[in-house]
């Protein structure tokens, strides 16, 4: 479904991330995952050999437009064109407000928003050249509900599906599409690190009565980086079990 598409993943390390990266591999995509540091980089790059898989890796601070910008360049010098950027990269938060510092919401900021602005604003320009691309973001289910505490990362979401909305209105025009997809409770480290007692009763209100895998967020990202979804553009993607009304 992506023969030869040039795709960047965020957070491509682990979780959703790699579980894309393996996904869109598999549809014949050429994968560059982003991660925070070099060893679990190498990490990655290592697991989707074994699955016959190679990608290019970088880890470049997502805060520092001047690191990505050239980043971006080294990329398109490689491969001649940028196709799709997924910004996956994330941090969640769950302390009350009282107990959280200032700098600690602003370090949400910085990776879940501040770090999408940087890396879109450093493809653009090679999408618009090449008459088009997808961007991809992954928002959250709180980005609709909030939670309970961890003011931070709702907020962040929210925030996300705010740039998603309002790009992909900037950038139709340039035949450039921008979707976010919002999941669930997935079942990766981020959620590994909550309690059973949390998990549990939350499993409970979920009408197809299980958590998400990394995989269901990985298919809704192909569909929305392929041409089958080529009159889609501006939505949030709910992908989390839950029966709407
Ligand atoms: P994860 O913790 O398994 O992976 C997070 C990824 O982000 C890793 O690849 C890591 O390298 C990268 N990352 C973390 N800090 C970074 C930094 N400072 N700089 C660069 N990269 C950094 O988490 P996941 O569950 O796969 O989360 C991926 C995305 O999905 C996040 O945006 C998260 O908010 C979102 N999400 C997850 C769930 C869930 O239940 N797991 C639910 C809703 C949304």
């Amino acid at each position: 479904m992506l023969e030869n598409k040039v795709c960047i993943i965020t957070g491509g390390t682990r979780g959703i991330g790699l579980e894309t990266a393996r996904l869109f591999s598999e549809n014949n995509a050429k994968v560059i995952i982003f991660g925070s540091k070099q060893d679990s980089v190498d990490k990655a790059k290592d697991e989707l050999s074994k699955d016959g898989y190679l990608v290019d890796g970088y880890y470049p601070d997502l805060n520092n437009y001047d690191e990505i910008e050239k980043i971006i360049l080294d990329i398109y010098n490689k491969y001649g064109k940028i196709d799709i950027l997924i910004n996956n990269a994330g941090i969640s938060a769950n302390k009350k407000i009282e107990d959280t510092t200032s700098d600690e919401f602003s370090k949400i900021m910085d990776l879940n928003v501040n770090a999408i602005f940087n890396m879109t604003k450093a493809v653009v320009p090679y999408m618009k050249n090449n008459n088009g691309g997808v961007i991809l973001n992954t928002s959250s289910m709180v980005s609709i509900y909030g939670q309970p505490s961890g003011v931070g990362y709702p907020a962040s979401k929210f925030a996300v599906n705010g740039l998603t909305k309002s790009l992909a209105r900037e950038l139709a025009p340039k035949n450039i599409r921008v979707n976010a997809v919002a999941p669930g409770i997935i079942e990766t480290d981020m959620v590994a690190k909550l309690p059973k007692e949390v998990i549990e009763p939350l499993i409970k209100t979920i009408p197809l009565g299980r958590i998400g895998k990394p995989s269901d967020i990985a298919n809704a990202f192909l569909f929305l980086a392929s041409e089958m979804s080529s009159y889609i553009t501006g939505i949030v993607l709910s992908v989390d079990g839950l029966a709407r009304t």
